[in-house]
């Protein structure tokens, strides 16, 4: 039987056919028939997709064939391909909420009746020298160790003591970079910093860094005052400093506890850890140990064996052998889990830090992991990961790195309440009066807040303190250090390097006030003449067209002008030489166009194909 072909060529030769070979024009097609909205979760299978169609798996992967997607009956199929195959089907794709959204909304719902106590998470931090590894190995040794054969034999990024009045338990990868890095990936990792001043030095440039990484993260911060063992160290001297850092001492009527502490000798070292205590106390630290676990990958690595290996800790919940996770892009069935002493546990709860082992990958440091149901559940959340990854939609952290030119448009998406900065300048002279400068600038709706103000060249703590806390670094008179270009870059970072403060104002000031925001500006690629159109049942008009110059993009903006006047705006929706679909046509060739929407190309229209490009706009 001879059945009409769907879809007619678009003209064949270089040459116009002659006019009376040009079909008539139909009138304007009637409005398409509205679709019916079909709501599914996706990725699916196909033949789940299949049997929610009513049809056979068979004809569905004819159908993804002629998508060129070669795919069999348990093939998981993304947002993309199910949005055409059911359209086929006269339904419009509707996305129901994913698995993951589904799986973290139960992990949200906490019963405050079920709550416990659970250790405070504590972190390091000061500078270098004034004693963070030996005061973690203190405490590790008179705490830990106590009663113990063996003591802690694995290395396992984090480790817990005991207390008559509670446990804490300590990150040991002292140093505010760490921190920061685990925070730009997403993780909320440490209640408590202890910051470890030596009490001979003082406050020194790292100690105030460690302050604002600290502060930024909104942790509390309890001050170990180290190495009194020495005799130059000077206490009220140390006290005065941290006054004049706003982290007032409590026997000087503040909030700061500020705990006198010998690494060497092990002098005060149970007064700081009660003190901790009750700072945690303070806090309420608590999670449903009732609930499924999630948590935080401290580190992972290949073991000897060949096997991941992740270093994790819980936060909520509690973790159990058997248990299936996901981490990252990730997943597997928990097989054995140790404790700091390599003893088995069977099970963890909140606040324990331990190794696990069965996951078929390795995670990264700061990424989460997650308890969900079934196998079958991890590998669907695992392949949405993988593909929003892939298709470059989201970082796995979901984390958005902010520019001034961005500022506004996140503000007023509620996505950010204020302009993040973090100021380095070549002396302490010009920090200050950048800082002044900035003060005098007001907006009565936009605020900006200064996390960090240091001296010296931009450097990969601070461009990690802008990824973790979505803010734009303002360097003056500075560089930068490689690391911390190569980090800016890869975790596009906003850093300014400005000569002129007046210009580093001019340009805060404008990005408070929205002026910064991206400006679109348009540009013709080219202009095509349509010498003949093709009235095609399905897919609406083809005008046979002449490119008279530049090209012609599918997929891009065009408008429709007969004589002067445009008629049309819509999209490049197919793009043929002869039969075939291309890409693009240059200027003298012959091609169909078809634009998504219109249908009363008449010969002479010109098309003309806008390129629309978001500039950042300059002052
Ligand atoms: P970090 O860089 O902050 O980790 O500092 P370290 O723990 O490596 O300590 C730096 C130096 O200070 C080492 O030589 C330690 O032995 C010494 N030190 C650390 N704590 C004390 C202390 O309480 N008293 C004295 N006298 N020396 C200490």
């Amino acid at each position: 039987m001879h059945r009409p072909r769907p879809h007619p060529a678009p003209p064949k030769a270089e040459k116009p056919a002659a006019p009376e070979t040009v079909q008539p024009v139909s009138p304007p097609a009637a409005e398409p028939v509205a679709l019916k909205p079909f709501s599914v979760r996706v990725p699916l299978t196909v033949k789940e997709l299949a049997e929610k169609l009513n049809i056979s798996p068979s004809e569905l992967i004819k159908r993804l064939i002629g998508m060129k997607i070669m795919a069999t009956i348990n093939q998981l199929l993304t947002e993309e391909p199910v949005r055409g195959l059911v359209k086929l089907y006269g339904f419009e794709f509707q996305a129901l909420p994913t698995l993951e959204e589904e799986i973290e909304a139960v992990h949200e719902i906490e019963d405050p009746a079920q709550l416990k106590p659970r250790p405070p998470v504590v972190t390091l931090m000061g500078h270098v020298d004034h004693g963070k590894t030996s005061l973690l190995d203190a405490i590790r040794k008179s705490k830990v160790a106590e009663g113990e054969a063996g003591g802690i034999t694995q290395h396992i990024g984090a480790y817990r003591v005991s207390l008559p009045k509670g446990s804490i338990t300590f990150l040991d990868t002292p140093g505010h970079e760490a921190f920061t890095a685990m925070r730009a990936r997403g993780a909320r990792v440490t209640d408590i910093v202890i910051l470890v001043v030596a009490a001979d030095d003082g406050v020194m440039p790292q100690t105030i860094e460690a302050i604002d990484h600290a502060k930024a993260a909104e942790a509390t911060i309890v001050v170990a005052m180290n190495k009194i063992d020495k005799p130059q160290a000077n206490p009220d001297r140390l006290k005065k400093q941290l006054a004049e850092l706003n982290l007032m001492p409590e026997d000087w009527g503040g909030k700061t506890i500020v705990a006198p502490v010998s690494a060497k000798t092990g002098e005060g070292i149970d007064h700081l850890l009660e003190m901790v205590l009750l700072e945690a106390s303070l806090l309420e630290l608590k999670a449903d140990p009732a609930k499924p676990a999630r948590g935080i990958v401290l580190e992972a690595q290949l073991s000897k064996g060949g096997g991941p290996t992740a270093h994790v800790l819980v936060q909520k919940g509690t973790l159990r052998v058997g248990d299936v996770l996901v981490s990252g892009p990730y997943w597997g069935r928990v097989r054995a889990m140790l404790d700091e002493r390599a003893s088995r546990l069977q099970e963890a709860s909140p606040s324990t830090p331990l190794e696990i082992l069965g996951l078929n990958g390795v995670p990264k440091a700061g990424d989460s992991f997650l308890v969900v149901g079934d196998e079958k559940k991890a590998r669907e959340v695992v392949t949405r990961r993988q593909e929003e990854t892939r298709s470059g939609q989201v970082t796995l952290t979901g984390r958005h790195a902010v520019s001034l030119e961005d500022f506004h448009k996140l503000l007023a998406e509620g996505k950010l309440k204020s302009l993040n900065l973090i100021l380095k300048a070549d002396v302490q002279g010009s920090a200050e009066a950048l800082q002044d400068a900035l003060s005098k600038i007001s907006s009565d709706e936009v605020s900006f807040k200064v996390l960090h103000s240091g001296v010296g060249d931009v450097t990969e703590p601070d461009v990690l303190l802008a990824e973790a806390s979505a803010a734009v670094v303002i360097g003056f008179h500075v560089g930068m250090t490689p690391e911390a270009e190569i980090l800016a870059k890869q975790e596009k970072v906003d850093v300014r390097l400005y000569r002129i403060i007046y210009e580093a104002i001019a340009d805060i000031r404008a990005a408070l006030e929205g002026l910064l925001a991206p400006k679109l500006v348009e540009s013709s690629l080219g202009k095509a003449k349509v010498l003949q159109v093709f009235k095609v049942s399905k897919s609406g008009t083809i005008a046979g067209c002449q490119v008279l110059k530049g090209k012609i993009l599918r997929g891009a903006l065009a408008r429709v002008f007969r004589g002067p006047d445009q008629l049309f705006e819509g999209k490049i929706s197919s793009l043929k030489r002869f039969k075939e679909d291309v890409r693009e046509v240059a200027e003298g060739f012959q091609c169909g166009i078809s634009v998504s929407g219109w249908s009363e190309f008449q010969p002479e229209d010109l098309i003309e194909v806008i390129e629309v490009e978001s500039v950042a706009q300059k002052l």
